[in-house]
């Protein structure tokens, strides 16, 4: 049970997994490739019910699991005949138990545990809100060390809830005028310290596997692959995880032997991958794909869908992920988003994080643009959900800050002082 190895996805080479987030060949992404052909839904607390396709030995006991549902409201308002819903979020009626609302907390539980199972001593992460709170939440649980590094205005992302956080979370916020890019770069050089582990993004392939199970679970509760996938991107890495999630499903041979395609979505006017994407390249240029690129994230709905250097030029990354699935990218402005929220939420019944919101706008495109046929199977990726909700339920308490910083050159001392 949850075996496997690492194949590099430029040299081909297996590897064995030493918390390894890269090939020496310096290539592409890394990839597990699991003993397990064939998929056995197992007996286990939350998303650890695809324990054989998650590279940890272990599994961390918390509820949290995607969970996917056929859709009657908004599967009538857009003509879609098989709409399913993957929700990633809180919402307990339907046993929806993602305490921090969001996908990430499929990421953080598989990327800590590996950290863990490798001997790690303490992790380093930069995030523009809801990353943190799920890293701090499993560090919460666990008591294993993280140091977050997050822009000063996306601060209100951090809460715990039900508990108070972690004396093992160090939380570093940064000074006006610094964005989610700014935060990434101080938490590459923190995590140069011996015996600090990077958390390493889209190239963990516990983040990536983490992800993937949102697909697993639509396929399991389908039977089948779906059609379609829509998804609000950021980094992308989400997309890449539906993309290999539905790759090992082809390979299991129960659920079909089409990948379904992606309709990954971006929020204008900040939206690199959707430039490079329609003039078919593989490379982004930063000049002509995000001009004066924090003034444009200062404009979006939510910058949580902010990256500045996505995974999508590498090998493995979401441009290879696009091509293999045919897939289509979608730009969707702030007005856009706010009325699919509204739309969503009225028929549905539960509130969304703005994210999601970006999807589902997506969605209704490809339906009004008859882009996708109503009998097409449809997977709609709610990738957080359910704040609203959690807020009657439970107390939030916010996460506060050992240290602010004015940008990401501050002398690392500085840091090191307050976190030892
Ligand atoms: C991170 C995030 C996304 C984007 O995910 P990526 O696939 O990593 O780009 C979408 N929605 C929510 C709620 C998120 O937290
Ligand atoms: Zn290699």
């Amino acid at each position: 049970m949850g075996s496997y190895k690492l194949i590099c996805l430029s040299c081909n080479r297996t590897i064995v997994d030493n918390y390894t987030l890269s090939c020496p060949c310096g290539g592409g992404f890394v990839r597990t490739a699991y003993d397990a052909r064939q998929l056995t839904v197992r007996d286990m607390p939350g998303m650890w019910k695809y324990y054989d396709w998650l590279p940890t030995k272990g599994f961390i006991d918390i509820p949290g699991k995607t969970v996917t549902y056929k859709s009657e409201a908004l599967a009538k308002e857009l003509g879609l005949r098989e709409l399913y819903i993957a929700f990633n979020g809180y919402w307990p009626e339907i046993g929806a138990m993602i305490h921090t609302c969001s996908f990430k907390e499929l990421e953080a539980p598989p990327t800590i545990l590996r950290a863990m199972e490798h001997g790690g001593k303490a992790m380093v992460l930069a995030s523009a809100g809801n990353t943190a709170r799920a890293f701090a939440y499993l560090s919460t649980i666990t008591g294993f060390p993280l140091i977050i590094v997050v822009p000063g205005k996306n601060l209100g992302n951090l809460w715990i809830p039900g508990r108070e956080p972690g004396k093992s979370v160090h939380l570093i916020a940064m000074g006006e005028g610094n964005d989610y890019t700014d935060a990434i770069n101080l938490a590459g050089r923190i995590a140069s310290v011996p015996g600090l582990l990077p958390e390493g993004g889209a190239k963990n392939v516990a983040r990536r596997d983490g992800m993937a199970t949102v697909m697993l679970d639509g396929a399991v509760f389908m039977k089948t692959l779906p059609d379609e996938y829509f998804q609000a991107i950021g980094s992308g890495t989400g997309g890449v995880a539906a993309w290999e999630a539905a790759l090992r499903l082809r390979d299991d041979g129960r659920f079909g032997q089409r990948l379904p395609r992606l309709h990954l979505a971006q929020n204008l006017p900040f939206a690199p991958m959707l430039h490079a994407w329609e003039e078919g390249r593989r490379d982004i240029m930063p000049e002509r794909d995000m001009p004066e690129a924090k003034e444009l994230i200062s404009q979006m709905y939510t910058d949580i869908l902010s990256n500045r250097n996505p995974p999508y030029s590498v090998k493995g990354g979401v441009y290879d992920a696009m091509k293999d699935t045919d897939g289509i990218m979608y730009g969707v402005t702030n007005e856009e988003a706010i009325s699919a929220k509204k739309l969503f939420e009225s028929l549905e019944g539960i509130d969304l994080l703005p994210a999601s919101a970006v999807a589902v706008s997506a969605l209704i495109q490809a339906c009004d643009r008859g882009t996708i046929s109503p009998d097409k199977k449809v997977l709609l990726n709610i990738t957080g959900g359910g704040y609203e909700r959690l807020k009657k339920d439970m107390k939030l308490n916010p996460v506060k800050p050992c240290i602010e910083v004015e940008g990401p050159d501050v002398p690392l001392d500085d840091i090191l002082k307050v976190i030892e």
